[in-house]
C-alpha cells in the first residue's frame, strides 16, 4: 500500500550541527519541523575543534550555551602552531579580540558524538520532532519538478513520506540529495589533501593556559592536528597532499605512525602516549575529497546547509562554524518567506550571498596559509626586511579565526561589544605582556600572510569594524552585502535595513 503522506512546514535532513542549528531556530520560530537522521545518536563524527563564533554565539542563539558550558569539554584558548621551519611553536589566542575577549576568550575541543548530541537533544527540546534512524532516499515533486517533500525509510524498515514546504538538505559530505537543488558539486583545485586520523591517551599538554590549545605541526609531507578533548584523550590526525594518497592505504597504524615519527613536535608530545584500539575510537580512519562548493546553495524547494554545501579544509577549524552559520542564515529565509514578508530570491539571495563571503574568505586565508610554509624558504629571507609588527593587524587576524569576520550579532553578542573591548584592553595588555600575542617570529609570519590581497581587504574591514566597537557606535547592523538586508531584532529572520532603523 501507498505509504501515508505526513505533512509539515519544514523537512531537515540530517541531525549534525547544522541541521540541528536550522531545524532548532525554525520551530522556536513557531514552524513544525520534521529532523530526519540516518543514524542512532550518539555517532562519531570528524571535526573537534571549534571556534568561539559557534560556542559563544550560535548556541546562545539556540539556548545551549549553558548546557555546552556545563558538560565539561576542553578549554580552547587559542592555537599552537609549528608552521614553517621554524622549530619553535607559535600561539594565537582567541583574548586578543575584541569580539571575544574576556570571559567569552575560548572556544571548547569537543567529543563530536556529545556535543552533536547535546544539539539534536536541543532541537527536539525546542519543539522539533526528531527522527532517527531514517534515511532519507529520495525527494518528492510536484508536477512543475520543485521539491515538496521527501521519502525516508524508517526504523520499521517502512518507506514513509513527509510534504514540506521546503527541504533542508543537511545530511553531510555524502549526501545524495543537493542535485535536486539544481546544484553541483566542484571541488577544490587547491585543497587536494587526504586525513588519517586516530586517537591516543597520555599525550603531553602544553603548560596552562594553552594546555586546551589545538596544535597544528607541519612536515614534509604535510601536516597533523592534535586536539586535547580531555586531560587523557588525544585526536590526532594527518592531512597528506593527494599525491601521497598511496601512504595511507594498506597499514593505517604504519602509515599513522611513520607520519607521527617525521613530525618532531607531534612525536616527542605523543612519547609516553598510547593509540586506542577499541571502542569508537579504536579505529583508524581516512577521509578523502572532502574539499568542494556546490554551484548552488539553494533552489527548486531545497536548501543546503554545512557539509552538505561546501567544506574547505581541516586547518583552522572552520567546518562547524560555517555548518552552524550557514543553519543561522537559512532559518532567517525560511522564516521570512513562510511568514510572507520576503521573496524567495530575496530570502535566500541573502542567505547564499552571506554564506558564499563566509566560505570564500576562509578559503582565501586558509589558501594563503598553505602556502606561507609552502614558501618558507624564500619568505624567510623577504621577512628579515620587514620591520616592527602592526597589533591591529594581529587583532583582526585573530577575530578572522574566532568566526567573527562576519560582524554579525548572532556570532558574537552584540549588548556586550562596547563594554568587552574595554575590559579586552587589560586583556590585551596582559596578554601581550605574556606572548606579545604572539611571538615576533610568528609576527612577521603574519604580515608575510597579509600580502594575499583578499587577507589584506578582510583585515581592513575588520578593522574597521572593531573601531566602530570601539567607539560604541554600534546601533544598527549595516547591511553585509549590498543592497543587502538586515538580521531582524529578535536574529530569527530578515528585515530590510531602513525598516529596522525607523522601528
Ligand atoms: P555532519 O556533521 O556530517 O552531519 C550530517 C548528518 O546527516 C550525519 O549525522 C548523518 O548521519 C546524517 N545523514 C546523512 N545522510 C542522511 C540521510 N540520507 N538521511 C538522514 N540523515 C542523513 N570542523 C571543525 O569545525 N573543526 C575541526 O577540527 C574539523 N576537522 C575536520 C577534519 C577532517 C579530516 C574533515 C574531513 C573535516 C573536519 N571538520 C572540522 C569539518 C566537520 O567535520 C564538518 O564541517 C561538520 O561535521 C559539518 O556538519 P554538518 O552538520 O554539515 O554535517
Amino acid at each position: 500500500s501507498a505509504p501515508v503522506r505526513e505533512r509539515a512546514d519544514v523537512v531537515v535532513v540530517g541531525g549534525g550541527p547544522g541541521g540541528s542549528t536550522v531545524a532548532t531556530l525554525l520551530a522556536k520560530s513557531g514552524h513544525t519541523v520534521v529532523q530526519l537522521e540516518k543514524e542512532r545518536f550518539p555517532r562519531y563524527q570528524i571535526g573537534e575543534s571549534l571556534l568561539p563564533s559557534t560556542v559563544h554565539g550560535v548556541c546562545r542563539l539556540l539556548g545551549v550555551e549553558e548546557e555546552i558550558a556545563n558538560a565539561g569539554f576542553m578549554h580552547k584558548r587559542g592555537g599552537s602552531f609549528r608552521w614553517g621551519t621554524n622549530p619553535v611553536p607559535w600561539n594565537f589566542l582567541f583574548a586578543v579580540t575584541p569580539e571575544f575577549a574576556g570571559p567569552q576568550s575560548f572556544a571548547y575541543q569537543v567529543e563530536r558524538m556529545k556535543f552533536d548530541d547535546i544539539l539534536l537533544r536541543n532541537s527536539a527540546r525546542s519543539g522539533t520532532d526528531v527522527r532517527e534512524e531514517c534515511d532519507v532516499t529520495d525527494v518528492l515533486t510536484d508536477d512543475t519538478g520543485r521539491v515538496v517533500g521527501v521519502r525516508y525509510s524508517g526504523r520499521d524498515g517502512a518507506v514513509h513520506e513527509i510534504e514540506a514546504r521546503y527541504v533542508v538538505d543537511a545530511s553531510g559530505n555524502k549526501t545524495r540529495l543537493t542535485r535536486h537543488a539544481g546544484a553541483q558539486r566542484v571541488y577544490s583545485e587547491f585543497f587536494q589533501n587526504v586525513a588519517l586520523f586516530g586517537y591516543f591517551t597520555g599525550g603531553e599538554r602544553f603548560p596552562a593556559p594553552d594546555s586546551g590549545n589545538i596544535l597544528c605541526a607541519a612536515f614534509d609531507e604535510g601536516w597533523i592536528w592534535y586536539i586535547p578533548l580531555s586531560d587523557e584523550l588525544t585526536s590526532v590526525g594527518a592531512v597528506i597532499a593527494k599525491e601521497h594518497a598511496a601512504k595511507v592505504q594498506g597499514d593505517r597504524e604504519a602509515a599513522l605512525m611513520r607520519f607521527v615519527d617525521r613530525c618532531d613536535i607531534v612525536r616527542d608530545m605523543l612519547s609516553d602516549a598510547e593509540r586506542v584500539t577499541d571502542g569508537v575510537y579504536g579505529e583508524l580512519r581516512t577521509r578523502k575529497d572532502y574539499s568542494y562548493a556546490n554551484t548552488r546553495f539553494w533552489g527548486n524547494g531545497m536548501v543546503l546547509v554545512g557539509d552538505a554545501a561546501c567544506f574547505i579544509d581541516p586547518v583552522f577549524s572552520t567546518g562547524v562554524h560555517l555548518s552552524t552559520y550557514s543553519g543561522v542564515l537559512a532559518a532567517r529565509s525560511i522564516n521570512s518567506v513562510l511568514a510572507g514578508e520576503l521573496t524567495e530570491e530575496r530570502a535566500f539571495g541573502e542567505f547564499e550571498g552571506r554564506y558564499r563571503r563566509e566560505y570564500a574568505v576562509f578559503y582565501e586565508f586558509l589558501s594563503a596559509f598553505y602556502d606561507m610554509e609552502q614558501s618558507e624558504d624564500s619568505y624567510f629571507w623577504r621577512a628579515r626586511k620587514v620591520t616592527g609588527f602592526d597589533r591591529t593587524d594581529m587583532t583582526a587576524f585573530v577575530s578572522l579565526v574566532a568566526g567573527a569576520y562576519s560582524g554579525e550579532d548572532a556570532l558574537t553578542d552584540a549588548d556586550a561589544v562596547v563594554i568587552r573591548f574595554r575590559e579586552s584592553t587589560a586583556e590585551l595588555t596582559e596578554a601581550a605582556a605574556r606572548t606579545g600575542g604572539m611571538d615576533t617570529d610568528s609576527g612577521q609570519r603574519m604580515n608575510h600572510l597579509f600580502k594575499a590581497p583578499v587577507v589584506r581587504d578582510v583585515m581592513e574591514e575588520m578593522n574597521a569594524l572593531q573601531a566602530r566597537g570601539a567607539m560604541g557606535s554600534r546601533t544598527v547592523e549595516a547591511p553585509l552585502l549590498d543592497g543587502g538586508l538586515v538580521p531582524s531584532a529578535d536574529g530569527l529572520s530578515w528585515a530590510e535595513p531602513a525598516v529596522r532603523a525607523v522601528s
